[in-house]
C-alpha cells in the first residue's frame, strides 16, 4: 500500500462514476494506487459525497487504494464543501492571483482543510491552457522569488509550479524549465506536482518520473481523447450500454498505459 505524500502517483481526472470504476479497474490491473480527481465544475454536479463512498467501497472491492482530490478550486465554499463531504485532497487554485493573494487565499483555506485532516495543493505560476472551467491564454511561468515566498509563507501538502507545461494540447515540442522542479522540490521538500502530463513527449514524462521529488502526475486529456475513441468506436450505436462499454475499456486502456510508466 502506497503512501499519498512519500510515492508517485497518476491523478485522473474523471467526470462521472463510471469513469472512476475504469480508473479504479486500471488500478487494480497495473497493482497501483490512484489518484481521481475532478474540476469544479464536475465536482458541483457529481454527488460529492456518494461518488466518494462509492470511490473507497469499490476501491477496497478492487484490493487498492483511491484517493479522491477537487482539482483546481478557486472557489472557497465549494473547497469547504470537498472537505466537510471528506475528500481527501483539495486545491486550493489561488494562481491567478499575484503571489501575495494566493499566499492569503491558500493559508485560509488550509486551515481549515488540516484541521479536517484534508491535504492541500497549491500552485505558483498560471499553466496555460483550457481544464474544464478554466482557461489561461497568457503563460505565465513561475518565478524563483513567488515560488520561494510561496514555500516559506504556506503550509501546503502537495506544491504545483508552472514550469511551461500545458492543460490541453501540446503544440510542437514544449520546452519546460527542469530548473524551477529541482528548486521547488529543494527549497519545500514538499510533494511536486506535475499538471498537464498528457500529450508530453514520452522522453518529458519519462524524465519527470525519474525526478525524485515529483509525486503527482495529472492525466486529464488523455482520459477526455480516450473517452471520445470511446464513443467513436461504439458507431452510433443505440445501446446505451454498449457506447458506456466502449467508453469504459479506452479509458482502463489509457490510465494502465501511463500507470504502467511507474517502476
Ligand atoms: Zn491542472
Amino acid at each position: 500500500m502506497s503512501d499519498i505524500l512519500k510515492d508517485k502517483h497518476f491523478a485522473f481526472n474523471v467526470w462521472d462514476f463510471e469513469s472512476a470504476k475504469a480508473v479504479i479497474d486500471a488500478g487494480a490491473r497495473c497493482n497501483k494506487d490512484v489518484i481521481l480527481q475532478t474540476s469544479a465544475l464536475i465536482y458541483k454536479r457529481i454527488a460529492a459525497k456518494s461518488f466518494l463512498m462509492f470511490v473507497k467501497e469499490y476501491s477496497i472491492e478492487k484490493g487498492i487504494r483511491a484517493w479522491l482530490n477537487l482539482d483546481h478550486c478557486k472557489e472557497k465554499e465549494l473547497l469547504m464543501d470537498a472537505v466537510d463531504n471528506g475528500w481527501d485532497m483539495i486545491m486550493a487554485d489561488g494562481s491567478s492571483y499575484n503571489v501575495e493573494k494566493n499566499i492569503e487565499f491558500v493559508n485560509d483555506i488550509s486551515k481549515y482543510a488540516h484541521e479536517r485532516g484534508v491535504l492541500v495543493e497549491g500552485e505558483v505560476g498560471q499553466i496555460i491552457g483550457t481544464e474544464d472551467d478554466i482557461n489561461v491564454i497568457k503563460e505565465c511561468v513561475a518565478s524563483k522569488e513567488d515560488i520561494k515566498n510561496f514555500v516559506g509563507q504556506t503550509e501546503v501538502d502537495f506544491i504545483a509550479v508552472a514550469f511551461g507545461n500545458a492543460h490541453g494540447e501540446y503544440v510542437g515540442v514544449p520546452s519546460f524549465r527542469y530548473d524551477l522542479i529541482d528548486y521547488t522540490i529543494e527549497i519545500s521538500n514538499k510533494p511536486f506536482v506535475v499538471h498537464g502530463a498528457s500529450g508530453m513527449p514520452k522522453v518529458a514524462l519519462d524524465k519527470l518520473l525519474g525526478i525524485q521529488g515529483v509525486k503527482k502526475i495529472n492525466i486529464s486529456t488523455d482520459i477526455k481523447k480516450a473517452y471520445r475513441r470511446g464513443i467513436k468506436k461504439a458507431n452510433i450505436n443505440l445501446q446505451p450500454i454498449k457506447i458506456s462499454s466502449s467508453i469504459y475499456e479506452e479509458v482502463v486502456k489509457e490510465a494502465m498505459s501511463k500507470l504502467e510508466l511507474i517502476k
